[in-house]
């Protein structure tokens, strides 16, 4: 349930129902707007009766929440989260947009990238070294070498890095490397690696797995949230449905309805989302359109060469025009692209 304040409710108030809620061993988390304080309650709340906490002073309502996520949910975080990732905001105003290669290949290849977007004005770099493939033969990743090749595109760019986790036991190599921890469409279910990435220190993009529904997709936050990391941004990559012309088909509808169930950042993938590099421009003005906080879009210097996802990579010269355009749609919802 969560415990709407008064406007005028003290700080004595608060404290009170926190510690009603401590008394019974449950956990309040109390979030600060600006005009009154809503306190969620986590855990069993058959422990509690509505009515005990109604008649406290301070109080204004008291509210059961229906959903089966808490931290993740509104109701308990009415203002919208911004998740920082370095000096890059996710989830404020403006839009921000991640963009690199699907793999990091080689030396060349990523600092190539990491220069191109930079210059077209990404504000962070993408780029997996651990490669979740369908095929066990097909390029698996650089894995740590990968790594180090990222953080030496980030000294030269100055470009946050985001990359993916494969497994729980490669959590501490990752989060040494990287400014963000990517969990992949296939992982998005594990919950062994979610509970290792709560302890990570380091925000997460969260991919919605290709058969999750909504509420799946919040439940996999609420691993995160509720194991410690509030750094938590969604990212819409497309679901599996029966039309053969795309890779996957972008659910974009989830990204308002994401919005008015959660106060967390949620981010496009337009690139996975169609599978193909001539629908990344239209489906990225579209995902800015319906609200998204930001994309994560392929780039390679070489399409045609890369070792993965070159059907669907733009080349630099296309991502440049990309941001060009997007910058318009932008501007028509009130916002604009944050351009590193
Ligand atoms: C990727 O970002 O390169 C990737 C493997 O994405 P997904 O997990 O969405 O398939
Ligand atoms: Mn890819």
């Amino acid at each position: 349930m969560i415990i709407i304040c008064k406007a005028g409710a003290t700080e004595n108030d608060v404290r009170a129902v926190v510690a009603k809620i401590e008394k019974a061993a449950l956990r309040p988390h109390v979030s600060r707007g600006a005009e009154r304080t809503v306190i969620g309650v986590i855990g069993d709340e058959r422990r509690i009766r509505r009515e005990a906490f109604l008649l406290m002073p301070g109080v204004e309502n008291v509210i059961p929440v229906l959903k089966p996520y808490k931290l993740a949910s509104r109701e308990f975080h009415p203002t919208g989260t911004v998740v920082k990732v370095g000096e890059v905001e996710i989830g404020g105003k403006d839009v921000i947009i991640i963009a690199g290669p699907c793999s990091v290949e080689s030396a060349g290849q990523i600092e190539s990238a990491a220069a191109s977007v930079r210059a077209s004005g990404a504000s962070l770099l993408r780029g997996g070294a651990f490669k979740p493939r369908t095929s066990p033969y097909a390029f698996q990743g650089l894995g740590e070498e990968g790594l180090k090749l990222l953080a030496a595109a980030r000294e030269k760019t100055g470009l946050g890095i985001v990359t993916e986790v494969l497994e729980s036991a490669d959590v501490p190599v990752v989060a040494e490397y990287a400014d963000m921890l990517q969990v992949g469409a296939r992982n998005m279910h594990n919950t062994h690696l979610l509970r290792a990435l709560a302890r990570s220190g380091k925000p997460v993009l969260l991919k919605r797995n290709f058969s999750a529904t909504m509420t799946e997709f919040l439940m996999s936050a609420e691993y995160l949230l509720s194991g410690g990391n509030p750094g938590v941004v969604l990212c819409e990559r497309g679901i599996r449905t029966f039309v053969e012309y795309t890779r996957n088909t972008l659910d974009l509808n989830v990204v308002p309805a994401v919005k008015a169930a959660s106060h967390l950042p949620i981010v496009v993938d337009p690139s996975h989302g169609t599978g193909r590099q001539d629908l990344v421009l239209p489906m990225s003005r579209a995902a800015i359109a319906a609200g998204a906080d930001g994309l994560i879009v392929e780039v390679h210097p070489k399409p045609a060469e890369a070792f993965s996802d070159g059907e669907q990579s733009l080349t630099p010269a296309a991502f440049n025009d990309l941001m060009t355009e997007i910058g318009k749609v932008a501007g028509a919802v009130n916002r604009s692209i944050i351009q590193r």
